[in-house]
């Protein structure tokens, strides 16, 4: 730990608008790691002043989408027995509850003509933009209302004395010289003043806009780490002469890459699932969305790519934090994902696929425990995302519909597939129950074949093909062991003699 320690505190500023998107989940997990691998404390505020975006429940779903993957908070916002609760000395930590922070704040600008109101109509606003962008200008305030007297000030206000909606307040940006973000990522970035426009502040109904809540709720919370999106890149030069304004000391920032689609465009819906809601819901792990969502941006600069939570927190510093997008490889997350599948025991696995299995509408307890470990052996290797359980498995559960052909193998022909069939069954019967473990039942079957100088492939495929139903699966050897431990040898010979019917 560097001299840093103790004095970082970050923070996650969701607005809550509904799912949680990967692109959150990584600001939240990287300002997280970053506050742990320093000693620090992370804050959860809700930037709720959008109040026409609010989603209800959209705060318990997205804290107990965090706390599925192990994002933790020290201070502001926590679940405590599913309801909302606040702690920490600088709350509240909803800015909907903060509103007279924010209007105080407010007036200290003004008081300091830093801020002005601003009585332009809606509909004078509209005409300037669409001058401007007839002249190709951007489309800026044109500040005529700061030019006001403060007779004319205190004139226009006292016509909105009993007015519900009041006149908002645009924030006076200095008009000339420039001003440098200088971000922990993305390095120094220059802005010139003469392009930045005076925006609002408070808007007319006395919420804050963004860009002063948060300056005012960093600066009180004692955030020393600014961790967000790209996007807030432009806004950072605002922010900074907000703090000026203030007479405040702005905090750190660092902004993460974007995270792109494959094909480099931004990450959508459009091209697949992009709320951590939906892949916890086909069963990824919330250990494995940790891991892959930390390496969005993040590059250890080793060849490791799995790592559990305690290296993360180890390993992570703003240092190794990428400028270029961030590609999210869903081949990356399933590979990853089987992997730490099959790193689990079978006991634990039927675990967690048993929610999946029933969903699909597998009644686990009609099924004896040791045929569905034997299932979970065999597939486990396959298996990338647990929600595929139902679709490799469903034939092991009931007698699979097939097309006969299948069952024939390319050198032989149907006769031969019946016959060689009903030879199985006979031999089968020979057997005694030890007999139908998976390693002995293929040496019995295997030296059975040689001593009738059978070719391999005309007993082995129709044998398969009449337990599974499909052109590709598991070894017979593999399905006779798991379908005995449900039934017996009656269940094994009863599928065998379904392809002999089929094959008449
Ligand atoms: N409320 C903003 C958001 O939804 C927060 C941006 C920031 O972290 O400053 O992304």
């Amino acid at each position: 730990m560097n001299n840093l320690s103790q004095s970082v505190r970050t923070r996650f500023a969701p607005s809550p608008t509904g799912e949680v998107h990967i692109g959150s989940i990584r600001t939240a997990l990287f300002a997280f790691l970053f506050a742990r691998h320093h000693n620090g404390v992370n804050v959860l505020r809700i930037e709720d002043t959008d109040q026409s975006r609010k989603v209800d429940g959209a705060v318990e779903n997205m804290i107990s989408v965090m706390l599925k993957m192990g994002i933790e908070f020290d201070e502001g916002v926590v679940l405590q027995n599913g309801k909302i609760e606040q702690v920490g000395d600088y709350g509240p930590y909803i800015q909907s509850e903060r509103l007279d922070y924010y209007q105080n704040h407010v007036k200290q600008l003004i008081e300091a003509q830093k801020a002005y109101y601003c009585f332009c109509s809606s509909e004078r606003l509209d005409e300037l933009r669409k001058e401007q962008t007839a002249l190709k200008q951007p489309p800026m305030y044109d500040r005529l209302c700061r030019k006001l007297s403060a007779d004319e000030v205190a004139q226009k206000l006292s016509e909105f004395e009993s007015e519900e909606k009041k006149p908002v307040v645009r924030q006076a940006l200095p008009e000339e010289g420039k001003t440098v973000v200088k971000d922990l990522v993305y390095g120094e970035i220059s802005y010139d003043h003469a392009l930045l426009d005076d925006q609002v502040l408070l808007k007319s109904d006395g919420f804050p806009t963004y860009h002063l809540a948060v300056v005012v709720d960093d600066h009180l919370m004692k955030i020393s780490h600014v961790i967000r999106g790209e996007e807030w890149i432009p806004s950072t030069p605002k922010h900074i002469l907000l703090y000026q304004a203030f007479g405040w000391e702005a905090p750190n920032f660092a902004h993460l890459p974007l995270i792109l689609n494959p094909d480099k465009t931004k990450l959508s819906k459009r091209q697949g699932d992009v709320a951590v809601e939906d892949f916890l819901a086909k069963g990824y792990l919330p250990e494995v969305l940790l891991n892959f969502v930390a390496l969005l941006g993040w590059n250890p600069k080793t060849e490791q790519e799995i790592f559990t939570k305690e290296e993360l927190v180890q390993q992570f510093d703003l240092e190794k934090v990428n400028k270029s997008g961030a590609v999210f490889d869903i081949e990356k997350l399933n590979w990853m994902n089987g992997m730490y599948l099959r790193e689990r025991s079978n006991e634990e696995l039927l675990k967690l696929v048993s929610p999946f299995l029933e969903q699909g509408g597998i009644n686990i307890a009609d099924y004896p425990n040791e045929f569905l470990l034997a299932i979970i052996e065999i597939e486990k290797e396959r298996l990338k995302v647990l929600s595929q359980i139902v679709e490799h498995t469903s034939f092991y559960f009931t007698q699979p519909e097939y097309d006969t052909a299948i069952l024939v193998w390319k050198k032989a022909d149907s006769a031969d597939a019946k016959q060689k069939l009903s030879v199985v069954i006979e031999f089968l019967n020979t057997l005694s129950e030890a007999d139908f473990q998976t390693t002995v039942i293929e040496e019995k079957l295997k030296s059975w074949i040689a001593k009738k100088q059978f070719d391999t492939g005309s007993v082995l495929w129709p044998l398969r093909v009449s337990l599974s139903g499909l052109e590709r699966s598991p070894s017979p050897f593999e399905l006779i062991s798991a379908l005995y431990k449900n039934g017996g040898l009656s269940t094994v010979i009863s599928r065998i003699q379904t392809a002999i019917d089929k094959l008449n």
